[in-house]
């Protein structure tokens, strides 16, 4: 069964059982068991008795958990490498400024140890971060490179 065809027979079904073909076709394709059970929820939401009317307002936010997807908790690619052009440009940047520049003379140490302190304490949380919110990404590439590693050597 195409993916076209499931489709079309997805949107015929009247809450009865799918046919076998259609149940196997779920079995065997990701997309459209996504799409079945997106349906399945937007059709259970739909049955919902009415609490619309209700004044209490606890049992109206219950019944809509189940529906609201999981909130984004990951930060994209592109926000972590512009995050850290910022602070690369920033660690660039401080020591060209005219203020740095009219300080850091008369201070000396003082005030570099602990520019450099604080430099250092982002780079190392920006590197932490980065490392600990991308420890799945790490882990997919190291399987694949082992696996590529364990096929060269058969
Ligand atoms: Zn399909």
């Amino acid at each position: 069964m195409t993916c076209e065809r499931f489709l079309e027979l997805l949107d015929g079904l009247d809450n009865e059982k799918p046919p076998a073909a259609m149940a196997a076709h779920v079995r065997s394709c990701p997309a459209c068991a996504r799409r079945a059970a997106a349906l399945q929820s937007a059709v259970d939401l739909y049955r919902l008795p009415d609490i619309a009317g209700s004044s209490n307002m606890v049992p109206r936010v219950a019944a809509m958990l189940p529906f609201v997807s999981a909130p984004r908790r990951s930060v994209s690619m592109r926000n972590w490498l512009g995050a850290g052009f910022v602070l690369l440009v920033s660690m660039i940047m401080i020591p060209g400024l005219s203020a740095f520049m009219v300080i850091a003379p008369d201070l000396g140490a003082d005030f570099m140890v602990p520019v450099s302190l604080v430099l250092g304490c982002l780079v190392t949380a920006y590197s932490g971060l980065f490392v600990v919110s991308h420890l799945d990404d790490f882990s997919r590439r190291l399987k694949a490179y082992q696996g590529r590693q364990a096929h060269k050597a058969a």
